[in-house]
C-alpha cells in the first residue's frame, strides 16, 4: 500500500480490526521509510450479475473482463498496472445488483479510447459481435469521432 505521505510502497499494519459489524477491517499502517500513520479499510466488492444481450444472466467476473481488455492491448505498448487500473476502474463504476452486458462494454470503451486508440478500435469490433451493427455504428458516433473506423 503505498504511503500517502512520500509514496514509498512498504508499509507495516500496527492495528487490525472488524468494523461495519464485521464486514470490513480497518488496519492502521506505519510506512517503514518516512513512518508516516494511515489507515486502510478492506471490503467484500459487492457481488454483481450480467444480464447478456440473449437474456442470460451470469457472474460478474473481473478476470474474464481483464481477458478480453487484454486481446485489445495485444502487442500494444501499455504496461500490465494501467490494465489493472482500467479493470478496477470499470468494476467500481458498475451499480451494485443488476448490470447490463452493454454498459460493461460501453464502460471499457470510453477507458480503452484513452489509453490506447487502436486497442479500442479492436475492442470495439469484438464488442460489436454481440451487440449488433446498428449499435455499434451509434457507439462510434457517441464517441464523437474520436476513434477513426479501421481502414
Ligand atoms: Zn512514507
Amino acid at each position: 500500500m503505498r504511503c500517502p505521505v512520500c509514496g514509498h510502497t512498504a508499509s507495516r499494519v500496527i492495528d487490525s480490526r472488524p468494523v461495519e459489524e464485521g464486514s470490513a477491517v480497518r488496519r492502521r499502517r506505519v510506512c517503514e521509510e518516512c513512518q508516516a500513520r494511515f489507515t486502510t479499510y478492506e471490503r467484500v466488492l459487492p457481488v454483481r450479475t450480467v444480464r447478456k444481450r440473449d437474456g442470460r444472466l451470469e457472474a460478474f467476473d473481473p478476470d474474464k473482463l481483464r481477458r478480453g481488455v487484454e486481446a485489445a492491448l495485444a502487442d500494444r505498448p501499455v504496461p500490465a498496472t494501467a490494465i489493472d487500473d482500467l479493470v478496477d476502474s470499470v468494476e467500481s463504476a458498475l451499480p451494485s445488483g443488476q448490470v447490463q452486458s452493454d454498459l460493461i462494454g460501453r464502460l471499457v470503451l470510453e477507458r480503452l479510447r484513452l489509453l490506447d486508440e487502436v486497442a479500442s478500435v479492436r475492442f470495439a469490433s469484438v464488442y460489436k459481435e454481440f451487440q449488433g451493427a446498428d449499435d455499434f455504428a451509434r457507439e462510434l458516433a457517441e464517441l464523437d469521432g474520436i476513434v477513426s473506423p479501421p481502414e
